[in-house]
C-alpha cells in the first residue's frame, strides 16, 4: 500500500463540530493512495443512499421525483422497496433500510444481502449508507455528522456473506470504506457549512435492545466512537459485490451510561430540536451530494475487491454466478 495521509483527516483540517475535550478519539487511519491508480479508471453509475427509520419520510417527495418504486428479487428474498429518484438530471436509488415504514423491520432482522444485491444488480457502484448511532464519547454532541473510518462487528446472527460454503471471500478490510468516497462527501458537507468529524470507529451492536452500561463501557475501552446496530455486515457484503461503500452518521443519541450528568429537559428539548434541524436538512444535503458524487472521478480500489479470484479463475465477471 502507498503511503497515504496516516493520521490526518483528508481535508488536513481539524473538524470543528466537536469540542476540545479531553477524550480521545480514533484518528483515521486510511492509508490510501487518492490520486489515479496504474490500471483504474474513472467511473461513474448510479447512486444509492441508503436511509435510516429516520430520514425515509424524506424519500417521499424531498429528495426529487420518486419515478418508481422497485422491490427486486433476489437470491435472497425480496429486498425492501427501493426508490427510483430523479434530482434534475441525476437519477439515484433511495433505500429505506428498515422498509417501508419507520421501523417495519428493526435492525436485526433486515435483510441485508437482499438490499446490497439488489442494488448491484441495478447498476449501482456507489453506497452512501446514513446511520443513526449513539455516541460512546461527550465530544460528539446530537446532530454532530461523523464519516467513520472503522467498523467493530458485534453482531452475532445475521447472515453476513454472500458466499456460504464456498470456497472464497476471504477479503481484507483495510481501508474499511470507500476513500474516495469519504472525501468526496466530506467536502460536500464542508461546502454546504456543515463540519463532520472524519474518521474514528462505528461499533455494530446486534439489538434490536440497546446496550447495557457495562457493554458501552468495553465498546469504549475498546476505542469505539459510537455505537449503531446497522453498518455491518451491510459494508462487508458491498465489499464482496465490489461496490463503493461510506457511511455518513448523525449522532442521535449518548449510549448508556456516556453522559455523566442527566440532561435538564430543557437540554433534551435542546437537542431533540438540534436532531430533528439535521434530519430536516438532509432533504438539501442528500440533493447536493448527489451532484457531488456524480461529477467526482472515482480511482480507488473497491471495484477490484475479488481481483484475486477472477485471476486465478475462481469466479467471472458476472456477480451473479458468484453467488449460485
Ligand atoms: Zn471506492
Amino acid at each position: 500500500m502507498p503511503p497515504g495521509n496516516g493520521s490526518r483527516s483528508p481535508s488536513g483540517r481539524k473538524p470543528a463540530l466537536v469540542d476540545s475535550a479531553p477524550e480521545a478519539w480514533s484518528e483515521p487511519q486510511t492509508e490510501v493512495q487518492l490520486l489515479p491508480l496504474e490500471g483504474y479508471e474513472a467511473s461513474f453509475s448510479p447512486i444509492a443512499i441508503i436511509g435510516g427509520g429516520r430520514i425515509y419520510h424524506l424519500a417521499k417527495d424531498r429528495l426529487g421525483i420518486v419515478e418508481d418504486i422497485l422491490v427486486k428479487e433476489t437470491p435472497f428474498g425480496a429486498s425492501t422497496p427501493i426508490y427510483f429518484i430523479r434530482h434534475g438530471e441525476r437519477p439515484f436509488y433511495f433505500v429505506p433500510r428498515h422498509g417501508d415504514g419507520r421501523y417495519s423491520v428493526t435492525a436485526p432482522y433486515v435483510n441485508y444481502r437482499a438490499i446490497i444485491w439488489a442494488l448491484k444488480d441495478l447498476g449501482v457502484r456507489h453506497i452512501v449508507a446514513w446511520s443513526g448511532p449513539g455516541a460512546l464519547k461527550q465530544t460528539l454532541k446530537i446532530g454532530d455528522f461523523a464519516l467513520p473510518d472503522d467498523l467493530l462487528d458485534l453482531t452475532r446472527h445475521r447472515a453476513a456473506s454472500f458466499f456460504e460454503n464456498k470456497g472464497f471471500g476471504i477479503l481484507r478490510q483495510h481501508p474499511m470504506f470507500c476513500p474516495q468516497l469519504m472525501k468526496v462527501i466530506g467536502a460536500g458537507l464542508q461546502e454546504l457549512g456543515l463540519e463532520a468529524r472524519q474518521g474514528g470507529t462505528y461499533a455494530v451492536t446486534e439489538g434490536p435492545r440497546l446496550e447495557t452500561r457495562a457493554e458501552v463501557r468495553m465498546l469504549r475501552a475498546a476505542g469505539a466512537d459510537m455505537v449503531g446496530m446497522t453498518l455491518a455486515p451491510e459494508a462487508f457484503l458491498a465489499r464482496e459485490l465490489e461496490l463503493c461503500y461510506h457511511p455518513v452518521c448523525y449522532v442521535t443519541n449518548y449510549a448508556e451510561g456516556v453522559r455523566r450528568k442527566a440532561a435538564s429537559p430543557e437540554e433534551r428539548e435542546r437537542e431533540r430540536a438540534q436532531l430533528e434541524k439535521r434530519v430536516e436538512a438532509l432533504a438539501e444535503i442528500i440533493p447536493y451530494l448527489i451532484d457531488k458524487l456524480a461529477d467526482a472521478p472515482y480511482f480507488c480500489p473497491c471495484p477490484d475487491s475479488m481481483l484475486r479470484y477472477k485471476k486465478r479463475g475462481v469466479i467471472g465477471d458476472d456477480f451473479r454466478e458468484w453467488i449460485r
